[in-house]
């Protein structure tokens, strides 16, 4: 079994106000067994969780969360960049692209509208080839979360939970239990799309505690 937050931003990425020094040392308090870093845009920007990792002997996986033109899209086992994939481009495109490379694409909160982009919706359902989708995002309302479980039944798809942390107190809140353990970004993006793991955690509403970041932060205003 292995407990990994899949969906974590932090100060590196420019919009969440984590340290990178302090995941680790809450992600152990929270239980986890691992988080995975996914900063927008360019998988570039997590670079110093190699150092981290190792210093703190400390399992830490990066991805990176794509803007496309209908809304967010995780991206794993592919270390893409600006250079790579100018934001804004359709979905399937850059699922498409992605699924070239051995990697794992998976619409994040794709039910939560932001104010700056509408939110993918029902648009989900005619995708081609993603692997998962985020059915638990700790920082968007269940509602929301309850439609993307709902379109992961119509569609037969596994669904993958992670807390979108950008504050600290966020991380962990929601998290992926793999059965099978693995250790590099590739292996990650394999057993994504291998579909042995279940989502726990809770939505953003169903929490006693502070999120650690504003309801307009987890709304979309600056890019959730
Ligand atoms: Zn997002
Ligand atoms: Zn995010």
């Amino acid at each position: 079994m292995l407990k990994i937050d899949l969906h974590v931003h932090t100060l590196l990425g420019g919009d969440s106000a984590i340290r990178p020094e302090d995941v680790v040392g809450r992600a152990r308090l929270v239980g986890l067994d691992a988080v995975c870093i996914t900063e927008h845009h360019a998988y570039d920007l997590s670079a110093p969780f190699v150092q981290i990792a190792a210093q703190e002997n400390f399992p830490i996986f990066r991805g990176l969360e794509y803007r496309a033109e209908e809304g967010h899209l995780l991206i794993y086992g592919v270390p893409a960049g600006r250079g790579d994939l100018l934001p804004g481009l359709p979905m399937q495109t850059v699922v498409d692209w992605v699924n070239r490379r051995g990697g794992a694409a998976v619409p994040a909160h794709p039910y939560q509208d932001g104010m700056v982009s509408r939110a993918l919706g029902d648009r989900i359902l005619g995708l081609k080839g993603i692997a998962a989708i985020e059915t638990l995002n700790g920082s968007v309302r269940s509602d929301k979360n309850e439609r993307a479980q709902w379109a992961a039944r119509q569609m037969g798809l596994p669904g993958i939970g992670g807390s979108d942390a950008h504050g600290i107190q966020a991380l962990g809140n929601a998290y992926t239990c793999f059965e099978d353990l693995f250790h590099t970004d590739s292996q990650l993006a394999r057993a994504l799309r291998d579909g042995r793991y279940a989502v726990q955690g809770s939505s953003a509403d169903h929490r006693s505690q502070p999120l650690g970041i504003s309801e307009e932060a987890a709304s979309g205003t600056q890019l959730p």
